[in-house]
């Protein structure tokens, strides 16, 4: 973690509303913001203009973009899918996909058009699916969660005489973390429809991790060598994390498929987790990894319960284990490799647990194979 803040040690910018760019932090000219617009937007205090602090304001701006967001994601995910190449275009307005009819703006404002709407088209009555506020309220509340517990640091502060700094690094975090759950939001709800993971979507996906590798540095810095500038250990971090989240799915799909002699992963999923390891690195890349096959056992294992197939798709479960590592990563860390063997020296009902928890994982492994084998 200390080398991620190494990162931001790069001079802040402060920009003011009076004159749109002011000069550099340390030792400039500090640009004051109005008395009257500085009611609305930010207050010297932590109370706002209409009793709202700062931090809700840009949560709240974050959820509205996210939301906005996702409605661009469900076209994104709908036109991906088309096989005819006219409809996989991504720009033009959106069209009814019942009866083609233009879809007016204010029938298009994201969650709120499909609760007035009541689930039916305005033009021919056919059903909207429940999917498409469902992806446009996870957008939403994944970027509030992002703008929450920003895994890079805050994008701003608030000095004491009111005035706003926004830190670049905070910032350009924040725009490049917005990306990446984007596209895992996208391709976890192609993967479901389709098993697949299109390229034109992973691979910009490892490039852009890697130029938030470069700048500001999302992926951690390695090696610990002075010698080299921060963007290029930041860049190397990057590099190494999509050689380990690629590498390892790789190996596992390799194993995998010798041994079940079946594909267990496609290569749509190293591609994925290459750019999970770009934008987060290699611990956080092996810490998806980890998460996804857990996510993918257990919604597997209940599947196979209820007796359906078996197979499902991974690449949504690695993106969850990927949103889970970003956010909670130093917490599980810490659990696995101090609090959990800490506790295991020191209690005595250590060892019960511990095969209470083995076999009872062997014996419900035996029983899923038993039940898939009929
Ligand atoms: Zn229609």
């Amino acid at each position: 973690m200390e080398s991620v803040r190494n990162g931001r040690m790069l001079p802040r910018l402060s920009f003011g509303f009076r004159g749109a760019w002011v000069s550099m932090q340390r030792g400039g000219h500090r640009g004051r913001i109005p008395t009257a617009i500085r009611g609305v937007f930010v207050s010297s205090s932590n109370d706002g203009g209409f009793g709202v602090s700062m931090g809700t304001m840009f949560e709240v701006g974050a959820a509205l973009l996210g939301a906005c967001v996702g409605s661009f994601l469900n076209v994104v995910i709908w036109r991906l899918q088309q096989d005819e190449p006219s409809k996989r275009s991504l720009g033009g307005r959106s069209h009814c996909p019942h009866c083609g009819a233009l879809i007016r703006w204010f029938d298009n404002i994201p969650i709120v058009s499909w609760l007035v709407l009541r689930a039916r088209a305005r033009c021919c009555r056919k059903p909207i699916a429940a999917r498409y506020p469902l992806v446009e309220a996870l957008t939403a509340g994944l970027f509030l969660v992002l703008a929450h517990w920003p895994p890079f640091g805050p994008v701003g502060s608030l000095a004491a005489d009111g005035h706003l700094d926004v830190d670049p690094a905070g910032a350009a975090a924040f725009g490049l973390h917005a990306v990446f759950l984007s596209l895992l939001v996208a391709l976890s709800f192609i993967d479901f429809d389709t098993q697949l993971l299109p390229d034109v979507l992973t691979k910009p996906g490892i490039a852009i991790g890697f130029a938030a590798g470069f700048w500001p540095g999302t992926a951690g810095m390695i090696p610990d060598d002075a010698a080299l500038t921060p963007a290029m250990r930041g860049l190397l971090a990057s590099v190494v994390g999509a050689c380990a989240g690629g590498g390892v799915t790789w190996a596992i799909r390799a194993v995998g498929s010798h041994v079940f002699r079946r594909e267990a992963m496609g290569f749509g999923d190293v591609k994925l987790m290459a750019m999970v390891g770009a934008f987060l690195g290699w611990q956080s890349a092996l810490l998806t990894m980890f998460l996804g096959c857990i996510f993918g056992a257990v919604v597997g294992g209940l599947g196979a319960l209820r007796g359906g197939s078996s197979q499902i798709p991974f690449g949504p479960y690695l993106a969850m284990g990927a949103v889970v590592a970003m956010f909670l990563r130093h917490p599980i860390v810490t659990f696995l490799f101090t609090t959990w063997p800490e506790w295991q020296r020191d209690s005595s009902a250590a060892p019960f647990v511990l095969g209470g928890t083995a076999l009872v994982s062997l014996l419900l492994l035996f029983w899923l194979v038993r039940r898939a084998r009929r």
